[in-house]
Parts: C-alpha cells; structure tokens; sequence
C-alpha cells in the first residue's frame, strides 16, 4: 500500500511551489502512485482504466517489465556519458528506427521532447532550403518553444510569440472545415499561400497526420500528398509530425503518414517511443542531413544510454506482443462501439481516427455544430468516479480524445462504452 503524501497536501505544494499555469481535468485532482499496463492507481489503491495513456505517451503499457528492466539495466551500468564517447544503446536504437522507416530516411537525431524535436525538423528545412517560409496547418500542434509555438496554430497554445515566416494553411478538417473531405479544395490554398504570401519558395511543410491536441481531427483524405506535391514544387521540405500518431498507434501503418500515401522528408517522433522516458528523435535523409555538418551541433541529453535503451526496449515490445495489431484490431472494434453510442446520444456530434487515436465530439446542436463545453467536463468527472480516465482536446475542448497504451483490450472497450454510455445518459 502506498504511504506517501495524500492528494490535499500535493495540492497545496503545487499551489504554492508550481507553475501557476497548471491545469488539470478533473474537479479532485487524483493522486496517481501507480501504474501497470493499462491501468493506474490512486493513493487508496482505486483501479482505473486508463484510456488516455498519458496523452499517447504509453505506447507498451504503463511500467511495462521489459522497458523497465532496460531502463533499470542501462542506469546501473551507466546513466549518461556524453556522444563523444562510443556506447552501443545509441546506436542500436538508432540502427533499430531507421529499420522502421520507408525510403532513405535514414539518418537519426535524438532530442529530449517532441518540441526541441520539431524545432531542429525546422531548422533543418530552413537551412538546407536556403528558404525561411514555413507552412503548417490551423489547429495544429507541434510545441511549445519559439519556433514550434510559431507554427502551432490554436491562440490557446500561443503565447507573445514572433512567428516570423510562418504560415497557416486551411486545416483540412472533414467535420468542421469548408469543404468537407475534398483534401486537394483545401491543398489549393498552401498553393496560394506559396504564391501570394512568398517569395514562390519555401523552406517547408509541417503537419501531423491526425491531429492530437487539436482534437484527433483526420486531414481529408487525398490533402497530404496534394499538400506534399505543391511544397515540393515550391522547393520546401515536409515534415510529418508523428509525436502522437506515430510508433504503432494508428494501427493500420506504424507511422501515421504512412496511411495517406506519403513519405515525408523528415519525420519527427517523442512521446510514445519513449514509453514515458522523456526522448524525442527526428529522422531524414543521408543528404539532408549533412546540412548539420556546417556548424557544431550538440545536446546534452540527447540520445543518452538510458532513453536510448528504453526507446529500443519498446520498439522490440511492439514486435513481441503485436501491437500494432492489437491497435487495429481492438481500436477499430473501439471505435465501431462508439459509432453506435452515436446513435444512441445526440449529443455526439461526430467519432474519428484510427486505431488507439480516437475522438468523439461533443456537440449540443448539429447543425451549428455548437461545442458542449461544460457537458463534456461532467462526462469526464463521472467516468473518472465510475473508474475510467479518458483526455479530452480540441480547440473548443469538447473533444475526447482515446488514446490507451496500445495493450488495451475488447473487454476494456467494452467497459469503457458501458461507463461512456452511463455519463452520458446522466447528463
Ligand atoms: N507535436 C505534437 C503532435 C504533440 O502532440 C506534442 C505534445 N503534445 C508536441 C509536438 C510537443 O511535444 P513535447 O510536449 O514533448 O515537447
């Protein structure tokens, strides 16, 4: 049993010692002292469901015995030297994802998060471009630092940021977007984006293929390789930001991307990959990546033994335990059993993604599609006391957003429908 610190004290330090700017879901705070797979448990030793896997960042399962013996390994022999030294946990997992990867994606830089990832993805283009101008997509997240906080595009996320040669393009969104699942409509305008706010070149493309914290929003279909064709024509790189649709969890392809068709010209990863070991990686091009070589390039923590060996641990969990499959199999069985809650609450506006990346809008009229803001906050509150957490996003964050370590199971769908169905009909 647990014996440390309870919920209230906890709270009162935060108050006092932490950022001001935290936030949390629920109207009590849980204090979570363990996880095991798919579930958590609270201070009382209460079970739950955790269908919210730390916001993707669980890919095997919460504390999963094969990273964490790879981790607890690689600790105890040694934590941290420095890149100039050789150490093999490295380069296996680097040699490990470049394996996972299409084309000539082959070259591996390893960073901390998915923002100091995306921040070197934009660097890169821009240096190998010779161009500034970067386009990304409304509702997009890509992180919190001056360059990635400049392409996101959601003002919730945006501090007093200079975004200099950033763009936002239409976001080809298939429930709220202009025109509807037509992805080349929405293309045409980083088409004229390009024409009418560039010099004609860019540097590069950033996109998620489902976007996360936007609210799992699916780009329409056929708007990636539209979207990648005209960039390229314009002389600019595309990045595909897989920090929470990539390593497995979209089910069909082990990297988002890969279900619309494209292959990026760098691809950037972090959350999941790590299990919850903080590590990030962006991956390119032999070519490309030689633009690194102009200058020193270095990060301290970056690749060290102890990410590294937890990384390559769960690229071989993922293998062993077919995960990716499991994603497909029980995400696609998840997201049928949320299709008919649909019918049953009209106050599902709409059911999206793939595999273990799966929303459900919240809306209190369809035609208006008006966002059900405080509704979806009493679901959430009722189905954490009926033992499921689950997250929630989007712009308007009427969105929920399912994203469960990738170990889940049918009977986890199916008692995360019943208590889903329960709350609902409660409201
Ligand atoms: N890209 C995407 C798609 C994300 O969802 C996030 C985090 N929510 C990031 C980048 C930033 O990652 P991190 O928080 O590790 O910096």
């Amino acid at each position: 049993p647990y014996e440390g610190p309870r919920a209230e004290e906890i709270f009162r330090k935060r108050a006092q010692f932490l950022s001001p700017s935290l936030f949390h879901f629920y109207d009590c705070p849980l204090n979570i002292v363990d996880g095991k797979m798919q579930y958590l448990f609270d201070e009382d030793g209460r079970r739950y469901l955790d269908a919210f896997g730390g916001i993707a960042t669980v890919c095997c399962g919460h504390c999963h015995p094969d990273v964490v013996e790879a981790i607890v390994n690689q600790a105890k022999r040694i934590q941290h030297s420095t890149v100039l030294y050789l150490n093999h946990a490295i380069a296996d997992f680097a040699e490990a994802l470049a394996s996972k990867m299409p084309g000539d994606l082959k070259v591996v830089f390893f960073t901390n998060s998915g923002t100091e990832a995306n921040e070197l993805a934009l660097m890169i283009a821009r240096l190998y471009t010779g161009c500034n101008d970067i386009i990304s997509l409304r509702n997009g997240y890509h992180g919190n630092a001056a360059g990635t906080m400049g392409v996101t595009a959601q003002s919730n996320w945006k501090f007093n940021v200079v975004q200099t040669g950033v763009h936002h393009a239409l976001n080809p969104d298939p429930y709220r977007g202009a025109f509807g699942s037509d992805g080349e409509k929405y293309a045409r305008d980083v088409q004229e984006i390009i024409e009418f706010g560039t010099t004609g070149r860019v540097a590069g493309f950033i996109s998620e293929a489902i976007q996360g914290v936007g609210g799992i929003v699916e780009l329409a279909p056929g708007y990636l390789p539209a979207a990648y064709n005209i960039v390229r024509k314009a002389g600019g790189l595309c990045i595909a930001d897989e920090v929470q649709a990539g390593v497995a969890r979209t089910g069909s392809h082990f990297w988002g991307f890969e279900g619309h068709g494209v292959i990026p010209d760098i691809v950037t990863m972090a959350k999941g990959i790590g299990n919850g070991i903080p590590i990030g990686a962006v991956v390119t091009t032999p070519e490309i990546a030689q633009v690194l070589t102009r200058r020193s390039y270095f990060n301290t923590f970056g690749g060290n033994p102890v990410s590294t060996a937890g990384g390559h641990a769960v690229l071989k969990v993922l293998e062993k335990e077919k995960l990716q499959e499991n994603a497909f199999v029980v995400g696609s069985y998840l997201k049928e059993l949320l299709n008919k809650l649909k019918e049953k609450h009209d106050i599902i506006g709409d059911v999206r993604g793939k595999g273990f990346l799966l929303g459900v809008e919240l809306v209190t009229d369809h035609e208006k599609k008006t966002p059900a803001k405080a509704e979806i906050s009493h679901v959430m509150n009722h189905m954490k006391d009926l033992g499921v957490l689950v997250g929630k996003g989007g712009f308007y964050g009427n969105v929920f957003r399912i994203t469960p370590p990738l170990c889940f199971t049918k009977e986890d769908s199916d008692f995360f429908i019943d208590v889903m169905d329960i709350a609902l009909s409660k409201l």
